[in-house]
Formats: C-alpha cells, structure tokens, sequence
C-alpha cells in the first residue's frame, strides 16, 4: 500500500544518513537570551526575537489587558467575526508607519506570500525571484501557475535578461534580507528595473522590519527609498516584533483585491486578539527604543569581526543574522552538539533549506544579548577551533 511504513522508510532513512532529519526540541522555560531544556539552561543565539522584544514587559501587559476583554482566540475568519478592534488598528497603524495607505493582517508570513503570489499570478503572468528567496515565496510561486524562474542571488544582470525576454505581466519577488545568509537585497537596483520593464516588485521584508531604517520600516528605509515607490510589502510580526502573524501592507487596489480574492486570507482563523494588542505595542515600541536596533547592528558586527579574525568562514552579513559556514552536514551537526553541551544553542541549518555543502550555525545576535554573553559564544569558538578543527572548514 502507499502509505505503508515500507513505502516511506527508504526515505526517512535516507534523511537521517545524510544527517538532515530534523526534529523540535520541547523547551521548557525561556527568558529574552536563555532557553531551558530539561532543567539545562542555554544561552540562546537561536531564536528571531531580534530586538529582544518578546519578553518585553509592556508587551506582556498588553496582551493580557486584552486577553482579559477579547479572550484566546478570535473565533473565526477575520471576514466573519474574528477582526477585533486590535486588529482593525493594528492594520491602519502599520499601514501608516509603512508610509502605505493599507493593510492586511495574515495569519503568518508564510500563507501571506502564498496569499500574494497564488492570488495575483495566475498562468498569463510572469514570475522572477531571487535563488535564496524563503521556501514561502518558491510555495507561492508554484502554487500560482505563472511561468517561474529564479534569477542568480542578488545578479541584477541575471534578472534584466530575464525581464528582457518577458511579455507576460510580470511580478519580481524578493527577500528583503535573506534569511539563512543575512545579507540585503539590492533594492534601488531592484526597483529601477522593476520600473524599466513594468514589474511589479514584491518585497518580503521579513528580517528587515523592525531592524533596518532609523525608524525600524525595514528595507526601504535603510535604502532612502520613498515608500511610495514600492506597491506591496510584506512584514512579519514574528521576528523583530516577537509576537506572530504577519501583514502586507501596500497601495489600496492591491490589497482591496487580496481582502476580497485571497484564499489563505479567507478561509483562516484570524490571528489571535491578544497577538494583535501585543503586536501593537510592540510597534510602539520599536519607535520609542531605537537603542535596541543600534544594540543588536553593534553586538553582531562585533561578532562578525571576531569570527574572522579566528579563521571561521562568515556569511558577508551586517544584519543580526550572522550565519558561520561550516562545510558538511556532519560538520554543522557536531558543532551545534558541541556548543549545546558548553550551555549554548545554535542551530544547524543544513541542505535543503541552503545549498549543498554549505551547511551552517545560523547564529542571531540581539538587542537583548549582552556584551558579555557575546564573549562567552566568542570563546567557546576559539576553543572549537583549537580542539575541533572546524574553522577553516571551507
Ligand atoms: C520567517 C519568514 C517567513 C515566514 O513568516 P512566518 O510568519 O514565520 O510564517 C517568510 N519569509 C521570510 C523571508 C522569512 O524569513
């Protein structure tokens, strides 16, 4: 029978004879930079929480002020019944701190990109994306029935010979920063092609937001790229935020047209109430404490820096995400177990999610770490280098 244990074995086992079967680890207790397994306490270079905002108490307070009116859950679709008032504000307040005239809650980034890509392509329509766009945006892509291709990352001449030899509508998608490397999309160059052919560029800003820009708008920002000139964005409210959900904020036609046609917007429960009130403070909170983004930029160049000075292969990233390449799937392993057994947590991030032979510690450096936490991952890797061979390891 298919879905007998027989038929998936050869499988399964061959993900666990390339070293690649993943498993979630049950935590017990976390505070901003350390997470507890089984009474062990590490410290944490895991998580997104990039501006340490999810332990942030004014946030714990707004979401339970509103658990207490609005209760758990939001109880249907958002075209329902399931839009409180938070989320009605939540949505008028990204969409006016995006410099758009709106926007449009999901329940996570992910359904997001499916909702954008699979809602507005269709089979007459064209779609390029970046190599190392997030597994979201290749979903959606799929999903949609455009004619797809994915252009070399980051190669804008890469990308103009595709949009030459284009006469369908096309729709260019990107990764605001990319996710398992850190590094920024070329935006101006993205947009002066995008407006040369007539593209529209879909900006998935899910690492930016709240960590690039003086303000914490994310790409555009970082840029000086007025925001108008960009039609649809989307911002997830999981990473920098530290709660959940997502919105694609952009111009009013585009997203009138997802509310009314987007299938994942829909048919889905609409994001909890409490995670909305939270999500709102939080994005107070990003404006009234610039510190914490200045804090993380500061701490993970320092980390950066000190990583090559100790030989170690590091991604070319300025962001919090500050991946180590490691080589082998095999390799990434060891030295992820190596650092869980010294108190520290990083995860390898191994082939699909990256190329192959690129396997890596995707470490995240926040505003919530200390100078002094950062030393102590910093000599933990001089001793790996010394005892376990791994630098250099390219
Ligand atoms: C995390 C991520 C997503 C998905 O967002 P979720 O809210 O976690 O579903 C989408 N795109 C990128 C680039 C991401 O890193």
């Amino acid at each position: 029978m298919w879905f007998s244990a027989a038929h998936f074995a050869p499988t399964l086992s061959e993900r666990q004879r390339q070293n690649t079967w993943r498993t979630p680890q049950p935590w017990c207790e976390a505070q901003a930079t350390t997470i507890s397994y089984q009474g062990k306490r590490l410290l944490n270079f895991a998580s997104n929480d990039y501006l340490g905002l999810a332990h942030h108490p004014d946030i714990k307070q707004a979401a339970i002020k509103a658990l207490r009116v609005a209760g758990v859950g939001s109880t249907s679709a958002a075209l329902v019944c399931g839009q409180s008032h938070y989320h009605a504000a939540l949505e008028e307040r990204l969409a006016t701190f995006m410099g758009k005239p709106k926007a449009l809650l999901f329940s996570s980034g992910y359904t997001a990109n499916l909702a954008v890509l699979s809602t507005l392509l269709n089979a007459k329509h064209a779609l390029f994306q970046d190599r190392l766009n997030h597994a979201s945006l290749l979903e959606g892509g799929l999903h949609s029935g455009a004619y797809f291709r994915r252009y070399r990352h980051g190669d804008m001449a890469h990308l103009e010979q595709l949009l030459k030899r284009q006469e369908k509508p096309t729709l260019v998608a990107t990764d605001g920063v990319f996710s398992m490397d850190g590094d920024i999309a070329p935006l101006p160059a993205l947009l002066q092609l995008c407006q040369q052919y007539n593209a529209l560029l879909y900006v998935d800003d899910a690492h930016g937001f709240g960590v690039l820009g003086a303000q914490g708008r994310g790409i555009a920002e970082h840029f000086g790229v007025p925001f108008a000139s960009l039609p649809l964005t989307m911002v997830t409210l999981g990473k920098a935020l530290g709660v959940s959900g997502a919105a694609v904020v952009g111009d009013e036609h585009l997203i009138d047209y997802l509310q009314q046609f987007a299938k994942p917007y829909i048919f889905t429960t609409a994001m909890s109430p409490v995670m909305a009130a939270a999500a709102l403070r939080a994005l107070e909170l990003i404006q009234e404490e610039p510190w914490r983004r200045e804090k993380a930029t500061t701490l993970a160049r320092y980390f950066h820096q000190e990583a090559v000075r100790m030989g170690y292969t590091m991604a070319p990233s300025n962001t919090p995400i500050q991946p180590l390449i490691v080589g082998t799937n095999g390799a990434a392993l060891h030295l992820s177990h190596w650092l869980f057994e010294r108190g520290v947590l990083a995860t390898a991030i191994r082939p699909p999610t990256v190329p192959l032979g690129t396997a890596r510690l995707r470490f995240t450096i926040t505003a919530a770490h200390s100078r002094a936490e950062v030393d102590t991952l910093l000599s933990l890797l001089a001793q790996a280098a010394a005892t376990q061979g791994v630098a250099k390891a390219r």
